[in-house]
């Protein structure tokens, strides 16, 4: 199929808006007689005038002569080989244009391939292939031509690419045409390609949000009828990529996205029936006030940590479930219902996204130590929180729980905060502090049975 080309006069993208590393691997390549071509979400966003995040490159030539052009490349992933050309504040990923048949187009959990070559890839030798002594295929690249590699992926408008030989932009499959219209269009079936990846769902939510773009009719509906394929998708990679919504500048409408697609449903079980069923009016608008938050922090440059982000999304939910344990057991202490709030709440979201623990740990010790800030009497326990790590973010989250309940504590922010200030900077042993662990509860051992 003949592709849309866009000369360079007739669009917006300029090499000043492209990274320079990115450039330099592009003209290398080029310069070794492979084609080098921007692709994927930088040349979307290139094309709305956005700065993108980072410059994924494809090209024709295999992992292997990828690796002969750079000095500074490293080949990674087991199952699909990918070039990672490494700069001192940067890292380009080079990718070899993929058939249909070559697994998932999508990141592999970056595992490292071995450095050395160990296949010999000839010109006309498309598939690189490698079954280990027990005949279990280790490696199986089936490399693609440009279009091919554009029908793998998600959205039309995630599919253009920007050749570097005339700076011209390259379309298969209607993405500028997508782009001109705002919409959010699924390459292929819908139902098919969420089947086939689920995260590809909240993918189109988060560009529909983010981006504000509309999702095109079917992409949408599809949506509703395949939501239940969530469930399949890797939970460590939902949690990755609910990241990706707390730091996109656009939480507020995305939540808004996720309720209305019953996705929330799908990601949060637990935390969904609390948020339509039983929060309350003030614990919504605390909800809301803190989507708003991380969006302006976005907008500020600021990157909350993961640990403050998902404190800040889950912490009236985390308050209300401690309150149900304290309400149903009155001899547990507050802080042993916030663990305990926090430990259930993981358990019940580990079926669909995955919170490693060290962070669970760090999302407990920012609720639970909020009661800290009032305790102003024991210097001794007022200097021991100074040097929690945490401290910083247990700060950040006691200011924005005093603004969202308005309740200013302008007080007691003034004295924490100048106490921070003036805290000499922790001990290289409490920086190594390690979070805190729940002790173990001994199970008693059943009586043994007597014969
Ligand atoms: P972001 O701004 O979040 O980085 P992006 O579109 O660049 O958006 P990436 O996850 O960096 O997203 O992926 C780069 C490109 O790889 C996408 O633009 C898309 O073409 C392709 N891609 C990523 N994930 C998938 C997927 N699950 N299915 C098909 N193609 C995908
Ligand atoms: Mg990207």
């Amino acid at each position: 199929m003949e592709p849309t080309i866009l000369q360079r006069s007739d669009h917006c993208i300029s090499r000043k808006n492209i990274s320079k590393n990115a450039l330099t691997v592009l003209y290398r390549l080029n310069e070794a007689g492979f084609k080098g071509y921007l692709a994927g979400g930088c040349v979307r966003d290139l094309m709305l005038g956005k700065q993108p995040k980072d410059f994924d490159v494809v090209t024709d030539a295999t992992p292997n002569e990828i690796k002969r052009c750079f000095r500074n490349c490293r080949l990674i992933g087991r199952r699909f080989r990918l070039a990672h050309v490494m700069f001192r504040d940067e890292i380009i990923e080079v990718a070899t244009f993929r058939a249909p048949t070559s697994g998932p187009l999508i990141p592999e959990d970056s595992e490292e391939g071995d450095e050395e070559e160990s296949t010999e890839i000839t010109e006309n030798v498309r598939r690189d292939v490698i079954i280990n002594e027990d005949g279990v295929v280790i490696r199986d690249n089936e490399y693609g031509t440009p279009e091919e590699d554009a029908f793998r992926r998600d959205f039309t408008v995630n599919a253009l690419f920007y050749d570097i030989a005339d700076f011209s932009i390259i379309d298969y499959i209607g993405g500028l045409e997508d782009l001109k219209r705002r919409v959010i269009h699924c390459i292929g079936d819908p139902d098919v390609r969420y089947q086939e990846d689920p995260v590809r769902m909240i993918r189109a939510v988060r560009f529909a949000a983010s981006l504000d773009l509309q999702i095109e009719e079917n992409t949408y509906q599809a949506i509703l009828r395949q939501k239940e394929q969530m469930f399949h998708a890797s939970h460590a990679r939902m949690y990755e990529e609910i990241l990706k919504f707390f730091y996109s500048g656009s939480m507020e409408s995305s939540f808004t996205k996720w309720v209305e697609t019953g996705l929330l449903d799908m990601m949060f079980p637990g935390f969904a029936d609390w948020y339509r069923n039983q929060a309350s009016p003030s614990e919504k608008q605390w909800h809301a006030q803190a989507l708003q938050q991380l969006d302006k922090w976005k907008s500020h440059g600021i990157k909350a940590s993961q640990e403050l982000a998902y404190a800040l999304f889950l912490t009236p939910y985390i308050r209300a479930v401690r309150d149900e344990l304290i309400t149903a057991n009155e001899t547990i202490s507050p802080r042993n219902a916030c663990m305990e709030a926090v430990q259930q709440i993981q358990h019940v979201l580990a079926a669909r996204v995955l919170i490693p623990k060290r962070i669970a740990f760090r999302i407990f010790d920012l609720v639970s130590s909020q009661d800290r800030f009032q305790d102003r009497h024991n210097q001794q326990r007022i200097v021991r929180f100074l040097h929690r790590s945490y401290f910083r973010d247990a700060l950040v989250l006691f200011k924005f729980d005093a603004l969202a309940t308005g309740n200013p504590q302008t007080d007691l922010i003034k004295i924490w905060t100048e106490d921070l200030k003036q805290a000499p900077p922790p001990s290289p042993s409490q920086r190594r502090e390690r979070p805190h662990k729940p002790r173990r509860r001994r199970r008693r051992r059943p009586p043994q049975a007597r014969n």
